[in-house]
């Protein structure tokens, strides 16, 4: 029943999924960093983006709070330490190409450093909207 080449697929397929790390499995850019969707459960808002290295993403999945890189100070820094606004982990996904982390938090506070909920909401920009073609009869 098996053909040639099988025992291949499947030994890819579990270094892909179940058997790779999703440490070694994500795509780190040139500079070792991998931008990080913060996202909240539930309302689905979407609350900031950080850079994480692999440690700071190590740190993410198991220690149960949101750790970046910071480029501007070289050092990791968690959301909330200073601000009380912490982010605590729920879920953490790797897109279709494993080049950026969705990590879904539960948000206490304001996400972003201005105080406002998220870093998207104090600068709405004027765009034209796009209408779908009304439905042909
Ligand atoms: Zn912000």
């Amino acid at each position: 029943m098996s053909e040639p080449g099988d025992e291949e697929l499947e030994f890819d397929e579990e270094a892909w999924t179940a058997g790779g790390s999703p440490l070694d499995r994500a795509a780190f850019n040139s500079d070792g960093l991998l931008p990080a969707i913060i996202q909240q459960e539930g309302t689905g808002e979407v609350l900031m983006l950080g850079w994480m290295d692999r440690e700071a993403m190590r740190r993410t999945l198991t220690e149960g709070r949101v750790t970046f890189w910071s480029r501007s100070r070289q050092e990791y820094w968690r959301k909330g330490d200073t601000s009380g606004h912490v982010q605590y982990v729920r879920a953490a996904a790797l897109d279709c190409d494993a080049d950026t982390l969705l990590v879904t938090v539960e948000q206490v506070g304001a996400a972003c450093h201005t105080g406002t909920r998220t870093c998207f909401d104090g600068d709405p920009l004027d765009v034209r909207r796009g209408i779908p073609p009304a439905a042909a009869d």
